[in-house]
């Protein structure tokens, strides 16, 4: 049922309201194939009397709803023009029974479905155009046929007619509204989710993510890909003789003057506390050498001044490369951790590959 009722289409968690709108549709359309037939058929049978004329118009409906089912379910793309066809059967099919089944007192009621369904399935314009195409239809109606009811019952239907679109047309604008905060407080989420708070660099989770897609690329591509894991030297005690803050700022300036060293393609991660790595896409191991060297010349020369305080800091770098067919992201990330404890123990403040 589920998949009928989304006409066999996935929906992304952007398209609640899309998704929404197809399972009412499809409700609509599943409704009026139904119930449409059997109103035929009881006529058919003598139980209920819709007239010659108006019986064989319902089967049309049942079968042209059945029409739109089909075709709806070809493409995405069809939802709005199924919608407005089928708001212009239910419309001719409802002046049919307005016009041949006088001794149905209540039948002005399929107009107000007719509004409802043109608000909720497609939007407000539709709603107000198909509000006004009834109103013409019943007000023509009544003055050329003999519907069978007064001047006062088409004058409340009516006002009741405008009320119901007035109704449905606030409750549809608040809905859109409700689903555009939705979807930009979902993006706020994913983005939160993603990225470092402090430096705004993507976070480990993220940075593993697109590491492993970049991976993946290398080896279909066959281009080089290098790693390099990079840690601040020395950081805690910066901390210790400076503070928190500081230690904060010469992080957010860290991931600054890294990147400047950087393409847009490449990745830069903050993997832990002071901690970064980076992946350089379409790079040979001797050209990553020369980045991670450029990057440790310009960590050692950037500086922060504070009171009568200068602040520096120097990061060891450790650099591996990606083996096609033989490395994964967890062996890569081995040997940059490697060469990065190697360039700690050689004295900090230097490149070492592994
Ligand atoms: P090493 O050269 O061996 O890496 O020495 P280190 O002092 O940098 O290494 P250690 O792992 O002992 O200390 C890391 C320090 O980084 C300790 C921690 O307070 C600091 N740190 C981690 N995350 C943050 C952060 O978000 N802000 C600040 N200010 N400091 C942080
Ligand atoms: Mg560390
Ligand atoms: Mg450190």
């Amino acid at each position: 049922m589920k998949g009928i009722l989304n006409s066999g289409f996935e929906f992304e968690s952007t398209e609640l309201l899309l998704k929404f709108r197809f399972r009412l549709l499809n409700t609509c359309l599943l409704v009026a194939i139904s119930f449409a037939f059997l109103v035929g058929l009881l006529h058919d049978l003598g139980l209920h009397n819709t007239g010659d004329f108006h019986s064989k118009v319902n089967y049309l409906y049942s079968l042209s709803s059945f029409g739109l089912l089909i075709w709806l379910r070809q493409n995405k793309q069809n939802f709005k023009k199924v919608s407005e066809s089928l708001i212009l059967v239910s419309l001719i099919t409802f002046t049919s029974a307005l016009i041949f089944v006088v001794e149905d007192q209540f039948r002005i009621i399929w107009f107000y479905i007719a509004v409802f369904l043109a608000y909720t399935v497609i939007g407000n314009r539709a709603g107000v155009i198909t509000t006004l195409v009834s109103i013409a239809i019943i007000v023509l109606c009544f003055m050329v046929f003999e519907l069978g009811f007064s001047q006062v019952t088409l004058q409340g239907s009516l006002i009741g007619l405008l009320i119901s679109s007035v109704l449905a047309s606030v409750h549809v604008r608040k809905i859109a509204e409700f689903e555009t905060i939705l979807l930009n407080k979902n993006r706020e989420l994913e983005v939160l989710a993603t990225v470092d708070g402090l430096t705004g660099v993507m976070n480990k989770r993220m940075f593993n993510e697109m590491a492993a897609k970049y991976l993946e690329a290398a080896e279909r591509t066959e281009k080089p890909l290098s790693l390099l894991y990079l840690d601040l030297d020395f950081f805690k005690k910066v901390n210790d003789q400076h503070g928190h803050q500081v230690g904060d700022i010469m992080l957010i300036k860290f991931t600054d003057v890294v990147g400047k060293c950087l393409r847009k393609s490449d990745l830069l991660g903050r993997v832990g506390g002071e901690e970064f790595a980076i992946v350089l896409f379409e790079t040979t191991v001797d050209d990553a050498a020369a980045v991670a060297e450029k990057i440790r010349s310009r960590v050692q020369e950037s500086s922060y001044q504070y009171d009568n305080n200068l602040v520096e800091v120097t990061t060891s770098i450790g650099i591996s490369h990606f083996e096609s067919g033989e490395d994964t992201l967890d062996t890569i990330q081995k040997r940059a951790d490697k060469a990065l404890y190697q360039a700690k123990n050689l004295g900090r403040n230097r490149v070492e590959i592994i």
